[in-house]
């Protein structure tokens, strides 16, 4: 029975605490990849685009950085003590441009060292706008992936992430810093001019960039000379009205897979975000 042990083998199952998706730009053409991963165990989403999927919450959630139980995850994976403990949920990550090293009150100095004294990249981003970012010289182009933007554009790179923090600060006088995550999911966003974007913010901004060259040094702020990077995602229907599931209220999710966009997925019952679901354990089976 051919079409038995076929359908027997198309099918897959993983179980395991979420972390988030890994997201790789695609090929030769192609739409970005996309691979789920529930603990130690994978899943290639490209490949179930238009077939039934379904998620399901046993109700634990282990914390991403310790792996001990939490009834509740804090800032996306984590367990309450390392939420206050480690440096990475302080909110100068949030907010670069309040990092308190000099003060000598880093909660962890020797992740700082490594984390934020290295250079980073303020972009300019189309998700469902124009819109600011930073990030570390080697998440991209991982973030702009996570945030589903179809366009960016590196703009400055700067030698700390308190740097980046500042002249972000400076842009957001003229453009958000943040992704309407509902235009973004429904696939509607125009396309932009980036450079042109750049070319105009770099002019408005130019006596606020000369202070900063001023406190941090004439190199430490350096302006970019890059092309545009165009993304892709494999999507086969977008949504016309966005739902979200959310598995705290409901935890079990099932649906046809329409499409993969950031951390979403995009089922026709509705779309999950699953980065919000770090550290929860699941069974997905596709
Ligand atoms: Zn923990």
């Amino acid at each position: 029975m051919p079409a038995v042990t076929e359908s027997i083998a198309a099918a897959a199952e993983v179980t395991g605490c979420l972390t988030k998706m890994a997201i790789v730009p695609g090929q030769g053409g192609e739409p970005a990849r996309y691979t789920l991963r529930a603990g130690e165990q994978r899943l290639d989403l490209n490949e179930r685009l238009g077939k039934p999927l379904s998620l399901a919450w046993s109700g634990a959630i282990a914390c991403t950085h310790c792996g001990r139980a939490t009834k509740k995850s804090f800032a996306q994976g984590y367990c309450y003590p390392c939420f206050k403990r480690l440096a990475q949920c302080d909110t100068c990550i949030v907010k670069p441009e309040t990092c308190h090293f000099f003060e000598g009150t880093c909660r962890e100095p020797e992740w700082a060292e490594r984390h934020c004294f290295q250079p980073h990249i303020v972009y300019l981003a189309n998700a469902s706008g124009l819109k600011v970012g930073i990030t570390r010289g080697t998440q991209v182009p991982t973030r702009w992936l996570d945030q589903g933007a179809v366009q960016a554009l590196p703009v400055l790179v700067v030698d700390t992430r308190q740097q980046s923090g500042f002249v972000e600060v400076l842009f957001k006088e003229e453009v958000s810093d943040r992704t309407n995550w509902r235009a973004m999911l429904k696939g509607e966003t125009a396309a932009l001019d980036l450079p042109a974007e750049r070319d105009r913010l770099l002019a408005r901004l130019e006596a606020g960039l000369a202070n900063l060259r001023e406190r941090f040094g004439a190199d430490a702020i350096r302006v970019l000379d890059e092309t545009p990077v165009a993304l892709d995602y494999p999507v086969l229907e977008y949504p016309t009205k966005v739902v979200s599931h959310n598995l705290d209220k409901s935890p079990e999710v099932s649906g046809t897979l329409l499409g993969l966009k950031g951390q979403y997925l995009i089922l026709d019952s509705g779309v999950i975000n699953l980065r919000k679901y770090t550290g929860y354990e699941v069974k997905v089976v596709a």
